[in-house]
């Protein structure tokens, strides 16, 4: 499922005052690892610090070689905001982002000074960080637009080399299809993803993305038509035949999340925890 490029270097220096450091926590599902940014050379804004690992903390302290004033998160998935507590503590820095949602797999211990909304700005005299709410891979995710350099920070929602999961009821198939267009009509120059290298060509990109969940889509529309009936585990080996079985729990999460889009927009209903088309 995960299929990402080669790895990563620990630091990348991506443009004057734009860094990136990599966590220490590679996995099939964050590929290479967390990505951490850094922005600004006098003083720092980190985005995402990743998971609550002390050996990473104390790297972006040092990588950081100014005092951090600002931590912004994209989401409360465990990969990425934990780590927020124990940069705060040594930097006194604020953290702004938005609270975790109820539910699993998200970082309750995370608490935003600061609680951004949609199209608010961290703006310092060296850089300015433009809040996008794209709902979607986690109901609270922000993306980051960066000037000067028009570059996006995209978290997990668009990550480089690999789709993200949907997971319902926090993940969203139509919310994240919606975001997708949001991200596209702003006409970044680059993409920051949380996993994985930049990506240069963000337009081509995002429309392979929606092209991709499309056709995912229209072979749910025709597994529902050709087995109407069946339960939602039991329609993952009509729609994902070419995952193995071991994925298939992760498949029947994003399966759900496509049956409750089509649902949403009145192509399918559920009866008794069995699916039609409509
Ligand atoms: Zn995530």
């Amino acid at each position: 499922m995960t299929t990402f490029g080669p790895s990563l270097p620990q630091t990348a220096t991506l443009a004057p005052g734009v860094r990136r450091l990599l966590a220490p926590n590679p996995s099939m599902m964050t590929g290479p690892g967390t990505n951490t940014y850094l922005f600004g050379e006098r003083e720092i804004a980190v985005v995402d610090p990743g998971p609550a690992m002390l050996r990473h903390i104390d790297a972006i302290l040092d990588y950081a070689g100014a005092p951090i004033r600002w931590i912004l998160v994209t989401h409360t998935h465990p990969d990425h905001s934990p780590g927020v507590a124990l940069l705060e503590e040594r930097t006194g820095a604020e953290v702004l982002g938005r609270p975790a949602p109820e539910g699993p797999h998200q970082d309750a211990s995370f608490r935003p000074l600061r609680i951004l909304d949609d199209g608010d700005a961290l703006v310092t005299d060296e850089f300015r960080l433009e809040a996008v709410h794209t709902p979607g891979h986690a109901s609270n995710h922000l993306c980051y637009r960066h000037e000067p350099s028009n570059w996006i920070v995209t978290g997990d929602h668009v990550i480089d080399g690999s789709t993200v999961v949907i997971d319902p009821p926090d993940g969203n198939m139509r919310d994240y299809l919606a975001s997708l267009g949001k991200l596209r009509d702003r006409q970044p120059d680059a993409l920051l993803p949380g996993h994985g290298d930049r990506i240069d060509d963000p337009r081509r990109v995002i429309d392979w993305i929606i092209e991709h969940r499309l056709e995912r889509e229209a072979k749910v529309v025709a597994a529902l038509a050709g087995n109407p009936g069946l339960g939602t585990g039991e329609l993952v080996a009509h729609v994902y035949a070419e995952v193995p079985a071991a994925l298939h729990g992760l498949a029947e999460r994003s399966l759900l999340a496509h049956l409750e889009k089509l649902a949403a927009d009145g192509r399918a209903r559920l009866e008794s925890d069995r699916w039609y088309p409509r």
